[in-house]
């Protein structure tokens, strides 16, 4: 089911400097940027927007170090000046990310702001409906099963506990068409509760329906914020990818030492890994959602190599929906059970194999069928090319033999 064409109205000033990446908010940054004179200069130089851009920071450093994403606390967006800080710090961030045109760094930002309105949306009963039905077509309240019916009488505690225990359906298209890139056996269907065409998210102790609601409008939001921003990417010219140049290389700093952060974790020979493992880990690690698919290929690569538990684990640190628990359980799994890794005609056709014929000699041999027989011809290869180590011998050097002549 798509998004739906025609969102709520939001007027609530502080509701949309909250969320700044939300489809109505985007008329009400361009009247604040007529109301105080804000232009792309004042925005790029201005001293009138230092404050955006040093939050506009943050923002950044967030989605590339954070893995609860960008920071929930900004500034007092109860007063005008803290609106507009955060309402101009999403826009300077965005149009940094765009300068960058590397759709993985979007990516990484787009979940990082995403899995910030995700802690937000947890909290706040008031706009959860209205920005529930902004990014889902079939979304309503059910009766709470525990505490009895939603609030609908005056307002006060009562109506505040019963509103957080609000139970939430959505449409069973919407569900299907977003679960898959959620990780975790309740979001699968055959364990969900399905009733004429709605999904009910029930209740459960440490996880209430409206935060499942969160979670599942999280992954709307992500895609809406990239696709916004890839959009954009053509609108940047030249001029102005060189004026943001300092924020850009200051982000690409950071990715960079968390990719090798990460492929450092486990010593010195994945340079023989093939290009599907590698590009696995490189997307993990960048906040890339990688399928189910590709999870289990990775972490049966890694204990048939015999990599540390902890290692594999380490693997996935960078993953949007990482969770240190969940995850050493199902590496433990894997490690047990010993299962094979699957080879190259499963990894091309669940996406998982990013060479195409030209890109990697190894990989275009005729009898590379499976990643473990890539690694082999590597080490293979960086035995035959190695410099010969000399002989040990028992002779003084001064003593040792001259090679006969051929
Ligand atoms: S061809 Fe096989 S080994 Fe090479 S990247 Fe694709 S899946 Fe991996």
């Amino acid at each position: 089911m798509p998004v739906p064409t025609s969102p709520p109205e939001v007027v609530d000033e502080v509701t949309l400097a909250r969320y700044p990446f939300l489809p109505q908010a985007t008329s009400w940054i361009r009247t604040m940027a007529v109301t105080h004179n804000i232009d792309l200069n004042e925005l790029l130089d201005g001293p009138w927007m230092e404050k955006a851009r040093q939050r506009a920071r943050i923002r950044l450093i967030d989605s590339v170090q954070s893995k609860d994403g960008v920071q929930v606390i900004g500034g007092d967006i109860h007063t005008e000046e803290g609106r507009l800080v955060e309402a101009f710090s999403f826009y300077y961030a965005r149009l940094v990310m765009c300068a960058s045109e590397d759709e993985r760094l979007i990516a990484r930002w787009a979940q990082a702001e995403a899995a910030r309105a995700e802690q937000l949306l947890i909290q706040d009963s008031v706009n959860l409906e209205t920005i529930a039905r902004t990014y889902v077509t079939e979304i309503e309240p059910v009766s709470d099963l525990t505490t009895g019916v939603r609030a609908s009488s005056s307002m006060g505690m009562r109506e505040l506990r019963q509103q957080r225990s609000t139970v939430w359906r959505i449409g069973l298209a919407d569900f299907v068409e977003i679960c898959p890139r959620i990780t975790g056996q309740r979001w699968r269907l055959p364990n969900v509760d399905v009733e004429a065409g709605w999904v009910k998210l029930h209740d459960e102790r440490q996880y209430a329906s409206s935060a499942k609601l969160a979670r599942l409008l999280r992954e709307r939001i992500k895609s809406g914020i990239e696709a916004d921003a890839l959009e954009k990417m053509s609108e940047v010219t030249t001029d102005l990818a060189v004026r943001l140049a300092e924020p850009l290389g200051m982000v690409r700093n950071l990715m960079a030492n968390k990719a090798s952060e990460a492929i450092a974790l486990v010593g010195a020979e994945e340079s023989d890994w093939p290009p599907c493992m590698q590009k696995i880990i490189a997307d993990l690690s960048s906040g890339v959602n990688v399928n189910h698919f590709g999870r289990l290929f990775l972490a049966s690569m890694a204990a048939t190599l015999a990599l540390p538990q902890e290692a594999c684990v380490g693997f996935f640190r960078g993953a949007p929906d990482f969770s240190e628990a969940t995850t050493s359980y199902q590496v433990q799994h894997v490690y047990q059970h010993e299962y094979t890794p699957a080879g190259c005609g499963k990894l091309k056709v669940n996406h998982n194999c990013p060479v195409l014929p030209g890109d990697n000699r190894t990989c275009d041999q005729s009898w590379m069928d499976h990643p473990l027989k890539y690694i082999r011809a590597t080490q293979r290869w960086r035995r035959l090319t190695a410099p010969a180590e000399p002989k040990p011998t028992d002779s003084a050097p001064d003593e040792t033999p001259s090679p006969s002549p051929p």
